[in-house]
């Protein structure tokens, strides 16, 4: 008992001492693409005489090596704090970077590395992320849209029959379980960051927008090549994976913010729902604080603007078309079921949302008018908000939808004899597994818990949906041997063992005490139904993200980079990489 209290003094000692340090951003052993921009930051814990301050970066003077001197901040926040800022600045020459801070009494040193890239290989670059999608969703897509017999599938999913795969690790600067704004971030900057973070270190400022910045692949790639930049999503267009695109603030809930920074990036094509924070406070579905309309700004700056499937094809096959917006419901877009099969969630009010296949073939048409080439993410971002909700069902079909939209892609870049770095993966997974089938035939009797139809191992058997269409699809989920697709992370709700026919599933409604969730009494009745105590928090409300690795399948020139253990700041690295953009500085 002594030793351990002793140790755990220490532990506390160490962590106090590590606490008091200066903070640098970038963060120790950060990985720094030659040319590409970042802010320097110092931040001290107390403050600091500024003529006592000595900073270096490979035994230089900071001002030396950056070529200029950083404003010093005497009490930052008003606090007794210090602090040292200098925005954009570069490093060019490759290697080990070693940065040393002393105020006179505390001393903080950390490494970084400079890397350079070998000459462009690819004339573009398409990421597709498959948000929140666990091998578990993969599965069960290859199991409906393909077919199994005997244990053999029918077939092999696009996004897996690539010639490269990796499995990458997901975690965040301040987290070992990563949200879709600090992993996004990770992909488009090759910078580690908080959950919420987008494009940005998150300091210890008040400010959301002071945060020191990175650069982001879309700056990088138009910067350095002058290539074209689309963004293409089925969530709102604000959300954490599209936003960190293009957005730099700790706050990936800031909306109104984020679409300000879009306008002034102006990708060339941007399309997903969330018009709610482009429309004046005044106009109907608005969610926007002031009046500014950015539908008509980004209009005025050029763009073809539309809002449905029909305005979206015509619009992407005129030859003029060269930017386009397009925003085709307030809030999400529905998923591949809800569109195509159920007509649930929000289709009655937005009955011509685009296939995520027909908005990356419109993107496809018009970003390849660029000579220069392309930068192009695609979001199936549906996948992780019907995981979070516990809709199996949903989540797969967008998986598929994502399936048929990588298909199309490679069939396109191979038309083009191969000159298209395509890599899929997803952002963080979901505690999601695939246990078994349910089973209506087991357990039929009235008392027998639906539970007991839970078939597993020999009794799992293979699920009896219909043959798919032509996209992949099982015309109906409502089959009697279903897919069992079980949460790890769960709070209190009502299991019911039973796809959701009408609309998206709601596992919860607030809770009796304020920020707390309790199960939806709306499936309490429905018969055999089991109320399943959550192993969440209270405030939980939801199924959360879990920490395993999630695959990265790749393919054309540059793809050969994508093998082994990876981490999620690599694969910015292996973009960079093809795109030769060290090189072209
Ligand atoms: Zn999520």
């Amino acid at each position: 008992m002594v030793k351990g209290s002793a140790l755990a003094s220490l532990i506390v000692l160490l962590w106090t001492t590590s606490l008091s340090a200066q903070t640098i951003y970038p963060i120790d052993r950060a990985e720094i693409l030659a040319g590409a921009q970042f802010d320097f930051k110092v931040e001290f814990p107390g403050p600091v005489d500024p003529a006592k301050l000595k900073v270096t970066v490979n035994g230089a003077d900071y001002a030396t090596a950056f070529g200029r001197s950083a404003t010093f901040i005497d009490r930052e926040d008003g606090k007794e704090q210090s602090a040292l800022i200098l925005r954009d600045v570069t490093l060019t020459t490759p290697g080990s970077i070693a940065v040393d801070v002393s105020d006179g009494t505390r001393q903080r040193s950390i490494t970084w590395t400079v890397y350079d890239t070998g000459p462009r290989k690819a004339k573009n670059v398409i990421l597709f992320i498959g948000d929140g999608m666990s091998p578990a969703h993969r599965v069960a897509a290859r199991i409906l849209s393909k077919g199994i017999s005997e244990g053999k599938s029918r077939g092999k999913l696009a996004i897996d029959d690539m010639p490269h795969m990796a499995l990458v690790a997901t975690a965040g600067s301040d987290s070992i379980i990563t949200d879709s704004a600090n992993s996004a971030s990770a992909y488009a900057t090759g910078h580690k960051a908080a959950v919420n973070a987008l494009g940005v270190y998150a300091d210890r400022t008040a400010s959301p927008f002071d945060d020191p910045r990175v650069e982001t692949i879309t700056s990088l790639a138009r910067r350095r090549l002058g290539i074209a930049i689309g963004v293409v999503t089925n969530t709102e267009i604000e959300d954490a994976t599209p936003a960190a695109m293009v957005a730099h603030t700790r706050r990936r809930a800031a909306y109104d913010e984020i679409v300000e920074q879009l306008f002034a990036a102006k990708p060339d094509v941007l399309m997903g729902g969330g018009s709610a924070n482009f429309l004046p406070k005044s106009a109907a579905g608005s969610k926007r604080k002031d009046e500014t309309d950015y539908i008509a700004k980004f209009r005025d700056a050029g763009y073809q603007v539309v809002t449905t499937a029909g305005e979206l094809g015509a619009s992407a096959a005129k030859p003029e078309t060269s930017k386009l917006l397009g925003l085709f419901a307030t809030g999400n877009m529905d998923g591949a079921l809800d569109r195509k099969f159920l007509r649930g969630g929000g289709v009655k009010k937005f009955p011509e949302q685009p296939d995520l296949t027909e908005q990356v073939q419109a993107a496809l048409n018009i970003l390849a008018k660029n000579e220069a080439g392309f930068f192009l993410m695609v979001e199936s971002g549906m996948i992780d908000k019907y995981a979070h909700l516990l809709d199996m069902e949903r989540a797969v079909f967008d998986t598929i939808m994502l399936d048929n939209a990588v298909r199309q892609t490679r069939e396109w870049a191979r038309a083009r004899g191969e000159d298209t770095l395509i890599l899929v993966l997803a952002d963080h997974n979901h505690p999601n597994s695939l246990v078994g089938t349910v089973n209506d035939d087991m357990g039929t009797a009235p008392n027998v818990p639906l539970r007991e139809r839970v078939g597993v191992y020999d009794q799992a058997g293979f699920p009896n949906y219909p043959a798919p269409d032509a996209e992949g699809y099982p015309a109906r989920i409502d089959v009697s041997r279903r897919l069992a697709i079980f949460s790890a992370s769960l709070p209190d709700h009502y299991e019911t063992f039973r796809p959701k026919l009408d609309n998206p599933n709601e596992p919860t409604v607030k809770g009796a005490e304020d920020g707390t969730f309790k199960a939806n009494d709306r499936y309490k009745d429905v018969p055999g139904v089991v109320l399943r105590p959550g192993n969440l928090p209270a405030m939980i409300g939801a199924s959360v993200h879990s920490g395993e690795d999630v695959i990265l399948t790749a393919t054309g020139p540059g793809s050969e980079r994508v093998q082994g253990s990876m981490d999620n700041t690599e694969v910015f690295r292996v973009i960079a990489d093809a795109l030769g953009l060290a090189a072209a500085h």
